[in-house]
């Protein structure tokens, strides 16, 4: 059951397992999908399990291109379902993105899953079902968008997506932003906008940063646009995990949090 305590210190972690696992039961996530979860969650593990300053600056960065886009989607597969779906209809709502399901062991059966999951949380619009566009350089199976969703933005957001994917996707000239925990994984370094953060976390800060620049002048989004470095991102997030985070000091310093 969910009955984890909240004082658990693993507790977003159970959490986040907990989804997956009931993810995989209502056919909406994969069995790979739980490979890639417990891959995310050592990467996770090594973080420190938060936010670090340059992934909250490239959360902001995210924010200011999907304001800035002209056509921004927010692409969701069978994990990012699992998780964050009230999150991605927000998220959505706040960059006035459309969403599509977008899945790389793709399914009608589990497209249509995910959708109906994405409109039980709220989500008004949800596309990917056409699939009549296509990204160059991929298979049929794997290369299959909306040709009115992904095959027409100018900025999409990928989550947890596949390193071969995201490089095609990269190469289409569209403006990119991976969430991926893994600094080194072929999707982050693809990307235009690498996130090294839980999904967890990094969907409902993006949509934080999206409301705070809701009404910036269109300088200003240039301004968070172009301030943000990728390199120095990926850097960052690397430092952190060879640096490592194997201190207790969260758990010594005996302050109590009421969990807001
Ligand atoms: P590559 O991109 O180099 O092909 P890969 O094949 O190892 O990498 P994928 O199979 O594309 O990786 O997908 C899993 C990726 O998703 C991993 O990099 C993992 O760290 C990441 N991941 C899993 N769960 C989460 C999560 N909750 N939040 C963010 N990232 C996650
Ligand atoms: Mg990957």
């Amino acid at each position: 059951g969910a009955d984890i305590p909240e004082d658990h210190p693993r507790y977003e972690s159970l959490l986040t397992r907990h989804r997956i696992e009931a993810g995989v039961d209502k056919g909406i996530t994969s069995r790979q999908g739980l490979i890639a979860q417990g891959r995310g969650e050592a990467f996770d593990y090594l973080l420190g399990e938060e936010t670090l300053p340059s992934a909250g600056d490239a959360e902001r960065a995210a924010a200011a291109h999907l304001l800035a886009a002209d056509h921004p989607v927010l692409s969701v597969n069978g994990n990012v379902a699992a998780l964050v779906p009230e999150a991605i209809v927000d998220l959505a709502a706040a960059t006035e993105a459309d969403i599509e399901v977008n899945l790389f062991n793709r399914t009608t059966e589990r497209m249509e899953r995910i959708a109906d999951h994405l409109r039980e949380h709220g989500a008004e619009a949800v596309k990917g079902l056409t699939a009549d566009g296509r990204i160059p350089g991929l298979s049929h199976e794997r290369g299959t968008v909306d040709a009115d969703g992904i095959g027409d933005a100018d900025v999409v957001l990928v989550p947890l997506e596949d390193g071969d994917r995201a490089e095609a996707l990269g190469e289409t000239g569209k403006t990119e932003i991976v969430i991926d925990l893994n600094p080194g994984s072929r999707s982050a370094r693809a990307a235009t906008v690498p996130i090294i953060d839980n999904v967890l976390r990094a969907v409902p800060n993006i949509t934080h940063h999206a409301r705070r620049l809701a009404d910036a002048p269109p300088e200003e989004l240039a301004y968070v646009i172009d301030s943000f470095d990728r390199e120095e991102a990926l850097a960052a997030a690397e430092a952190a995990i060879r640096q490592g985070s194997f201190t207790d000091e969260d758990e010594t310093d005996g302050a109590e949090t009421d969990g807001g």
